[in-house]
């Protein structure tokens, strides 16, 4: 079988460990991964959504956290804080810096950002087909008021410096709208036999990807399911701003409205947390069927539990 996923950071690569251990050996899975949370710092490219997929799936990543490297060392940046450069509200450890040297060593030679992350994958085997959405820069900004004055700053600055503290506005993937799928995207989706979208950030993570034109139409276009799994679970994301993106693009916290948000022309089926249940009707009203399962990903079991009811979830739907 060939599942192809969209995924953000934190909740893709959760999801996709536990989807890992649901799948039969032989099965192959292809991850999109979103790319418009990439940041320019001290003339690196810093990819923080490839890195957490990469890490996580490949054993590297800091558990508690969710994000970064485990074990990790913060030399580099006390040294930068000396000389007095920043951004300080910018975590870049030591170890996760390496990263960053080789991916932009790569890039200034000439390489795309898929040929360099199959070449960083050489390291982490993460057991999954990792893709960018796009060889294309595309870096999400989010409309603030901050202070009173009207501001657009980088995603990056919104969620590690502001918290999502103040209400987002408006978001914007800039260079989205011209930006092409990597090579090997649009193939994978138009041959894979179930498509899943993990419960990635609907907005900044899977909504970024779906902007890069070709790549919601490829989706919609495919033979095989579509199966989402929700965020939102009893009327709050598990975690993250995910609320205050969704109220930027006028979309309700509840796993009915992101189910709603996406579209029946997109969705074949949404799984919602057992919490949700009185949900299941009005998603299913709306043309894509739906169910209400246990949706927290406490552990790989339960979260390989949650893949295995979003591949059976799939199964339905294509019967
Ligand atoms: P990011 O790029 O690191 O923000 O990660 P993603 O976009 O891939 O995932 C973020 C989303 O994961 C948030 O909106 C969370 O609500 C969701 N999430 C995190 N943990 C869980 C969980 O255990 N269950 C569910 N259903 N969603 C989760
Ligand atoms: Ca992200």
């Amino acid at each position: 079988m060939r599942i192809v996923a969209l995924a953000g950071g934190i909740g893709g690569a959760r999801f996709l460990r536990g989807l890992k251990e649901a799948v039969a050996p032989g099965d192959e899975i292809t991850v999109v991964g979103n790319t418009g949370d990439d940041i320019h710092l001290y003339g690196l490219k810093v990819c923080p959504d490839l890195d957490t997929l990469m890490y996580t799936l490949g054993g590297g990543i800091h558990e508690e956290q969710g994000w970064g490297r485990a074990d990790e060392t913060w030399s580099i940046k006390a040294e930068m804080k000396e000389y007095g450069v920043g951004p300080e509200w910018f975590g870049l450890g030591d170890r996760d810096f390496a990263t960053h040297l080789v991916r932009s060593q790569m890039l200034t030679a000439g390489y795309s950002l898929s040929q360099v992350t199959e070449a960083l994958c050489v390291r982490w085997q993460p057991g999954v087909r990792l893709l960018p959405m796009s060889d294309d820069r595309v870096e999400t900004h989010v409309r603030i008021t901050e202070d009173g004055t009207p501001k657009v700053v980088h995603f990056q600055e919104y969620w590690v410096r502001l918290h999502a503290a103040v209400d987002a506005e408006a978001i914007v993937p800039v260079g989205a709208d011209t930006a092409k799928p990597a090579p090997g995207v649009l193939e994978a989706i138009a041959a894979a036999d179930v498509i899943l979208l993990p419960p990635s950030n609907p907005v900044v993570s899977i909504g970024t990807i779906l902007a890069v034109p070709g790549i919601r139409e490829a989706l919609v276009a495919a033979s095989a399911p579509v199966v989402g799994l929700s965020p939102i679970v009893g009327g709050a994301p598990v975690r993250g701003m995910a609320d205050k993106v969704l109220a930027a693009v006028g979309v309700e916290s509840s796993a009915a409205a992101v189910a709603a948000h996406y579209g029946s022309e997109l969705l074949d089926g949404w799984l919602v947390d057992a919490a949700d249940a009185g949900s299941v009707a009005a998603v299913e009203e709306a043309g894509i069927r739906c169910r209400a399962v246990p949706l927290l990903m406490t552990d790989v079991a339960a979260t390989a539990e949650m893949a295995r009811a979003a591949l059976a979830l799939a199964e339905e739907v294509r019967a």
